[in-house]
This record gives structure tokens, C-alpha cells and sequence, in this order.
């Protein structure tokens, strides 16, 4: 990322300018989307999950 004081860029992992010490804005991470990748499941998925649900429901209540 570039610094916001002097615009010199820097490598993603330094915290603090290499040329003028100042310190830089953290990188933005990506994490918040994986942490949410049970959520981004395709419809059908959840679809086929429920349908396996309602059957082993109906399967307690028939036998
Ligand atoms: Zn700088």
C-alpha cells in the first residue's frame, strides 16, 4: 500500500512506513467473507437439507 504521508509504497505486512515511520492504515482482510461461507451456501443446498429434515421428521411420526 502506498503511505498516506509521504505516498512511498510499502509491502502489505509492514505496519509503519519504511521511509518516513509513519504509521499505516491495516490492510483490509477478506476474512469476514469466509467466516460467513456456511451462510453462502446455493439454495438447493439448503433446499436438499430441509427436504432430509422434513422426510426424517415424517419417517419418526410413520414408524
Ligand atoms: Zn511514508
Amino acid at each position: 500500500m502506498e503511505c498516506p504521508k509521504c505516498g512511498t509504497w510499502n509491502p502489505d505486512d509492514r505496519r509503519t512506513c519504511w521511509r518516513c515511520g509513519a504509521p499505516l492504515p491495516k490492510p483490509q482482510t477478506k476474512k469476514k467473507r469466509s467466516q460467513l461461507i456456511f451462510m453462502n451456501l446455493p439454495l438447493w443446498v439448503w433446499g436438499l437439507l430441509a427436504a432430509m429434515f422434513l422426510f426424517w421428521i415424517l419417517s419418526r411420526f410413520l414408524y
